[in-house]
């Protein structure tokens, strides 16, 4: 049967470390805050080639986290994309900052850097916010435009957040996915390219008072130690019985799952055809596919081709129905200076099953399916 995403296989594969990295953890009881959670930062620290890792309980607070460590506020303006999941927007609208959405390319699903300069552009003629940051996502598992979106960003003296939840893996010019902004996230929610066995999540930066913030807030603004409290902070770590999980799984998405991924992507995108236009991947851009998604001519052709797929038990998910700046918990309160492209590709996306653990007699009928849409 295909899964979508197949955390089954996954765990048959890798069952005996992982039943021996946990059963570790149970032996000592180190349950908070233990030696894999270190162990895992800096494994983590060397494979995305920063200076610091600080992991924390999920992806969210990891962006939270950052934009609390970078000063964002009221009254500040945050550039985030029009198209992602709905947390890049909410911790913006969390600290009261105002989030303005900006297009994407419709190539690459990713922040437009012309579209995002001309908001900022925008911003500062208003002359009402602050333009302070720019939280540019790999979505699916591509690389924003960072060379770019760094240069706009120095341009114009803005942080950069990058959400690197599903991008993680991901690299461009030879630079790992996570290393690109003042502050970089990951998510290891179990679907995600990287994922563990619960909530979790990690915070990226070469800036060392930044980590040191970090390392704090997480523990309750701790000081020198967990009953000396410096400043307001939250309870945010990784479980060690998740950091024991992800050392192991980090093994495997290097040495094997990660090429796995990209030789089932080059499977669909020499084989595909039909009505529809496959997912880019620019010169010089390495992507971890979080998922491979089509675009059909318009929103009767994409259900139809969701429905279809459906019969013949080939699952399939539409990511994202809905542009963010449209969500109701946004209804006045953000910003857009684009022309609705967004829209386009909510109503004709449709990602189709990738994971490593696919046989090549699956993707094979995957192809063969999907061709006869
Ligand atoms: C999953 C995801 C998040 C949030 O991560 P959680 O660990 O689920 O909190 C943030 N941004 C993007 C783009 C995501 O896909």
């Amino acid at each position: 049967m295909i899964e979508f995403k197949d955390l089954k296989r996954q765990y048959a594969a890798l069952k005996d470390e992982i039943d021996g990295a946990i059963s570790d953890v149970l032996k000592v009881c180190d349950f908070i805050s233990g030696d894999s959670v270190r162990r895992l930062e800096r494994e983590l620290e060397r494979y995305i080639g920063v200076k610091h890792c600080i992991t924390c309980a999920n992806g969210t607070d990891a962006l939270s986290l950052a934009a609390e460590v970078l000063g964002i506020g009221e009254g500040d303006a945050i550039f985030i994309p029009d198209f992602t999941f709905f947390a890049t927007g909410e911790i913006v609208s969390a600290v009261n900052a105002t989030p303005v959405f900006v297009d994407v390319d419709n190539d690459t699903f990713n922040i437009s850097p012309s579209a995002l300069e001309y908001s900022i552009t925008q911003v500062i003629k208003q002359g009402k916010l602050k333009p302070k940051a720019i939280i540019p996502v790999d979505l699916y598992g591509l690389p924003a435009d960072m060379l770019r979106i760094r240069q706009i960003a120095e341009k114009y003296n803005l942080m950069v957040i990058e959400d690197g939840a599903q991008g993680f893996g991901g690299s461009t010019n030879g630079l790992k996915a996570c290393s690109f902004g003042d502050i970089s996230i990951t998510s290891f929610f179990p679907a995600k390219p990287l994922g563990c066995y619960g909530d979790g999540g990690a915070l990226f930066t070469d800036n060392d008072e930044y980590a040191n913030t970090l390392r704090s807030l997480c523990v309750h603004g701790k000081g020198s130690d967990k009953y000396d409290n410096v400043r307001i902070g939250r309870n945010s770590r990784l479980d060690t019985i998740q950091a024991a999980v992800l050392l192991v799984k980090l093994k495997a998405f290097e040495e094997t799952e990660l090429s796995k991924l990209n030789k089932i992507a080059s499977y669909y995108s020499e084989n595909l055809k039909g009505n529809f236009i496959l997912p880019t991947i620019p010169q010089g851009f390495y992507s971890s596919w979080a998922q491979y998604t089509l675009r059909f001519k318009d929103k009767q052709a994409r259900d139809a081709a969701k429905k279809k797929l459906f019969e013949n038990q080939i699952p399939s998910l539409i990511y994202y129905p809905k542009a963010m700046r449209n969500q109701t918990a946004f209804n006045g309160k953000g910003l857009y200076f684009g022309n609705g492209g967004t829209d386009l590709l909510c109503d004709t996306v449709l990602s189709i099953p990738i994971h490593p653990y696919l046989q090549d007699s699956e993707v094979f009928t995957i192809i063969n399916f999907v061709n006869k849409l």
